[in-house]
């Protein structure tokens, strides 16, 4: 398939709402993976001040990929310092429009040399390759068109609080692994439209997009300083976070360390957004349509292996129509290719990590410990070596099951029954989370009364995991606050 055709999975087309596809200009370069990196800093790549460095490795084979300095506080320091020097001699003197000028390039140079992203992406992270072609990449280069037209139009953007709204000063930004360079574009766009300066963290195991995207600064001549990244593991996250330097507070991860983050700024002043965790519940009535509710459960859970805050890891059943929709579901699932990230029939790729698969691996060990059945299925055998798990449903589990409360983080759907509408939203609603939800029916009313009574920040109806730059996101409860995307995603980045 030519890669500027259309799409024609399905489960593709339906995330693809509100994204570009790559330029048909796109340039074919062969990913060019460097032996060590550094840092970038003050729009140079430095080798970083101290001696500890670590691998980041493919996780479709296990193999290292590059060795990638571990940024001290020294480095954060040297970040920082570059950061606020840009913000307040450069980037927050310009016109909007001047801004505008820049984020608009990094979009286009982002799309031209999507492919090359694409495949860098899926060798750093396992996700396959026509995700990240089809979803990862344009929605990265959407999210800073989006964001580049709002450079000049911010006086629109805060409602009367400001006639001209101004910048916080630098952004301290810290993201997973799940998106790395879409949750890079998510934290860099909004930031650099509002004149704010950034010192992002990549991930441990995903850092070769970012240096990557950091070539791509130097190829648009961003001022140096307006964007540095500092590689590194959660200590160096946590200098980058606590830094006095840093005025404004960005993450997304995990809500155990969103915790420990809100806790060590507790009092300093620094605004912050924080994207968390989910256990995202998908609701089908028995009035849905069937076929396409089984498209959305699986583009849900088998998406990105699961990796993704917002998945639809409950899938909550209209009784009446359980064991015909299991069925169908586990028919589809059976047709799912498992392996090879880089082949672009690939479905489902590896699993991020060794680690995040040694956690899947003990939850399903815990689900089978308190009863469940687990079914795995795949048009293929796992590959042998690298890190890959099985699409799995879980049935026969429970409200109170450890598998149904806590977020696994992979290719695992665990599937209730409900009776009545206030059932399935009591249960969907039943968890500490409160990230996102899908409703599946054909009765528009019953699918706006679900939505009002979820407790959570997105509900898609007949659909699931569709992005959309315009649209904002985030979560409530232990899903973190704060917004990214759409107008709402400007406010964290501006006096109000
Ligand atoms: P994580 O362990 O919380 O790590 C996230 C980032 O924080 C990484 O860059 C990590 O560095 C860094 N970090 C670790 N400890 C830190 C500390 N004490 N201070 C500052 N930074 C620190 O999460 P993850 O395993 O990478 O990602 C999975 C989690 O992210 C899931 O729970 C998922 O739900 C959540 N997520 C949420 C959203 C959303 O929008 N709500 C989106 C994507 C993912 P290292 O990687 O080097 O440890
Ligand atoms: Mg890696």
């Amino acid at each position: 398939m030519d890669h500027a055709s259309p799409p024609s999975n399905a489960r593709h087309r339906l995330r693809l709402a509100g994204a570009l596809e790559l330029s048909p200009s796109i340039e074919k370069h062969p990913i060019n993976i460097r032996e060590r990196y550094g840092h970038f800093i003050n729009g140079e790549f430095v080798p970083g001040q101290g001696d500890e460095s670590f691998a980041t490795v493919n996780p479709a084979t296990g193999e290292p990929l590059a060795q990638v300095a571990a940024g001290t506080e020294a480095d954060v320091d040297a970040a920082v310092a570059a950061a606020r020097k840009a913000h307040d001699e450069v980037w927050s003197k310009l016109s909007g429009l001047e801004r505008g000028k820049y984020i608009y390039r990094i979009a286009r140079r982002l799309q031209e040399r999507g492919r090359e992203f694409a495949t860098l992406e899926s060798t750093d992270n396992g996700k396959p390759i026509r995700e990240t072609r089809d979803v990862d990449i344009p929605l990265a280069a959407a999210h800073f068109f989006y964001y580049a037209g709002w450079a000049d139009k911010l006086r629109y953007a805060t409602r009367g609080a400001a006639a001209n709204p101004s910048s916080l000063g630098v952004a301290g930004q810290v993201i997973p692994w799940n998106f790395p360079l879409l949750m890079l574009a998510w934290k860099i766009a909004p930031a650099l439209a509002t004149g704010n300066t950034v010192v992002l963290k990549p991930a441990e195991t995903t850092p070769l997009t970012a240096m990557l995207f950091a070539e791509l600064l130097q190829e648009v001549d961003l001022p140096p300083g307006v964007v540095n990244i500092v590689n590194g593991a959660g200590a160096t996250g946590s200098h980058v976070v606590s830094h006095p330097g840093v005025d404004k507070v960005a993450f997304t991860g995990s809500t155990q360390v969103g915790r420990a983050i809100m806790r060590a700024i507790a009092g300093s002043g620094k605004k912050a957004t924080m994207e968390l965790g989910g256990k995202g519940a998908n609701i089908v009535y028995a009035d849905a349509s069937l076929d396409q509710a089984v498209e959305g459960c699986v583009d849900g859970i088998f998406f990105n292996q699961g990796h993704v805050c917002c998945a639809g890891s409950r899938l909550l059943l209209e009784e009446s129509i359980a064991d015909e929709f299991i069925a169908r579901l586990k028919r589809r699932v059976e047709t799912l290719r498992v392996g090879d990230p880089l082949d672009k029939n690939t479905d489902v790729g590896a699993i991020n990590s060794k680690g995040q698969l040694a956690t899947i691996e003990r939850y399903l060990e815990i689900g089978r410990e308190e009863g469940a059945t687990v079914w795995q299925g795949a048009a293929c055998q796992k590959p042998d070596a690298g890190y890959f798990v099985l699409p799995t449903i879980l049935t026969g589990v429970q409200q109170s099951d450890t598998v149904v409360r806590e977020e696994i983080f992979g290719p695992v759907l665990a599937c209730l029954t409900f009776r009545t509408p206030d059932e399935a939203i009591r249960k969907a609603n039943d968890t500490e989370y409160g990230l996102a939800c899908g409703v599946w029916s054909e009765k528009t009313a019953k699918v706006f009364r679900t939505a009002h009574a979820l407790n959570c920040g997105v509900v898609w109806a007949n659909g699931y995991n569709l992005f959309d730059p315009a649209s904002p996101f985030g979560g409530v409860r232990h899903s973190g606050f704060g917004r990214e995307g759409g107008i709402a995603g400007l406010w964290p980045y501006l006096k109000a």
